[in-house]
């Protein structure tokens, strides 16, 4: 069957055709500025990359754009939607409702509307997405797939924040995690790559792209991870703040005369690694000016390995062990210096690297030596597959 996997921004949308039999992308490509002017970008596996500006008012222009590339007769990869058997989307937050991937109906979309409030800027838009795809393809199944129900497993003790307790009771505030559908990947794939069952292996997933989190995965059930109600806790990410003081605010908001939503804009957007070294949220660009000689840069990857360490630190004690450690996503995948800067903490743990195999870039491979005590990985993450795979499985 021929899956088509949308993730839907509020002026984006990344879309996949996967087949489900080979696992391949049969095409793929992105809908930018839609609900401004439109740029409409497409990729036929093997094929050359085709960008062009396109009208798109609102994504059912999108989709269409989407629909007639698939469909086209000289760079298309169907003859015609009967060949798309499914639809996958990406839905970021499914709140406490949802615990797994689900057949989207109309109860269905009900309930992630109910999570708005908890995800403003991605769950409308994944919403009007899945409408739009309804409104183009009748008839096709569609299925929800959502960044947080992989993390419904975690113990109370893990999701509670030391806040009256009121405000999980009215307003579900508690820690949700994200990148469930990556975490919860990458940590399957890690138990086959070492020959154990899913269900008697602890794993700490490094989970290290523009966006960052770290998710402890004890027997096949994620039992905590870093980010929070939102994706702005945990670690200190490209532009994200991470973990702060709470006390911060005020303080910051009366030397700056900034409202909440001022302060919001500097937590997600000017803070994180790009916000401690002026330079930049990339990596390239952070390993570049610290080899220039720029201090900033070099303290904002020395911050960035501390507190991913710290994090593995504090995983293990909740695991009480850690059999394998797996570094994933643009950082984690690319970046042979954040993991050995990571692993220089985890000597402790009896960690010890391979400097050769950590120097390859974005494959799966095993980058510690035979004798360290817990097997640390790279292995790339692939949502898109993950997601086309739970869209089968339900329909
Ligand atoms: P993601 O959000 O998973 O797509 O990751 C994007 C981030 O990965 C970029 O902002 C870079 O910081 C990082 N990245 C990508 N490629 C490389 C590379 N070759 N070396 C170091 N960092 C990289």
């Amino acid at each position: 069957m021929n899956v088509l996997v949308i993730n839907c921004g509020s002026s984006s949308l990344k879309f996949q055709l996967i087949n489900s039999e080979s696992e391949k992308v049969l095409a793929k490509g992105l809908c930018e500025r839609i609900g401004i002017d439109g740029m409409f970008t497409y990729q036929p596996a093997g094929g050359e990359k085709e960008k062009s500006e396109k009208a798109m008012p609102t994504h059912t222009e999108a989709i269409q754009f989407v629909i007639d590339a698939l469909t086209n007769a000289e760079t298309g990869v169907v003859k015609s939607l009967d060949e798309i058997g499914a639809v996958g989307h990406r839905v970021v937050h499914g709140g406490e409702k949802f615990t797994s991937s689900v057949v989207i109906t109309d109860e269905v979309k009900a309930a992630i509307e109910e999570c708005n409030d908890l995800a403003p800027l991605h769950n409308p838009a994944n919403l009007i997405g899945i409408n739009a795809c309804q409104e183009l393809m009748p008839g096709t199944p569609m299925v929800a797939v959502f960044d947080t129900a992989f993390h419904q497993t975690m113990p109370d003790k893990a999701f509670i924040y030391g806040l009256p307790y009121e405000y999980y009771d009215k307003y579900k505030v508690r820690r949700y995690g994200f990148h469930g559908t990556s975490h919860s990947f990458v940590s399957k794939r890690a138990a086959e790559l070492v020959g154990k069952s899913y269900d008697s292996v602890k794993t700490i997933v490094c989970h290290l792209g523009n966006g960052a989190s770290i998710c402890a995965v004890e027997n096949g059930k994620s039992v905590d991870t870093s980010m929070g109600l939102t994706p702005l806790e945990g670690l200190v990410m490209g532009t994200r703040s991470g973990d702060i003081d709470p006390a911060i605010l005020e303080f910051i908001a009366k030397k700056e005369g900034l409202d909440i939503a001022g302060l919001m804009n500097v937590l997600n957007k000017k803070s994180g690694v790009e916000g401690i070294s002026g330079v930049s949220s990339d990596f390239r660009d952070l390993d570049a000016a610290a080899a220039e000689g720029n201090d900033q840069a070099r303290i904002a990857l020395d911050v960035f390995a501390y507190r991913v360490a710290k994090y593995v630190g504090a995983y293990t004690a909740a695991m009480n062990g850690v059999d394998v450690i797996a570094f994933t996503a643009g950082i984690g995948e690319n970046a042979g210096s954040v993991r050995a800067s990571v692993c220089e903490y985890l000597g402790y743990l009896g960690i010890s690297i391979d400097s050769e195999a950590n120097s390859k870039r974005g494959e799966e491979i095993k980058i510690s030596t035979p004798d360290s005590k817990v097997t640390v990985m790279v292995i790339p993450t692939n949502e898109e597959l993950a997601i086309a795979r739970d869209t089968v499985a339900l329909v």
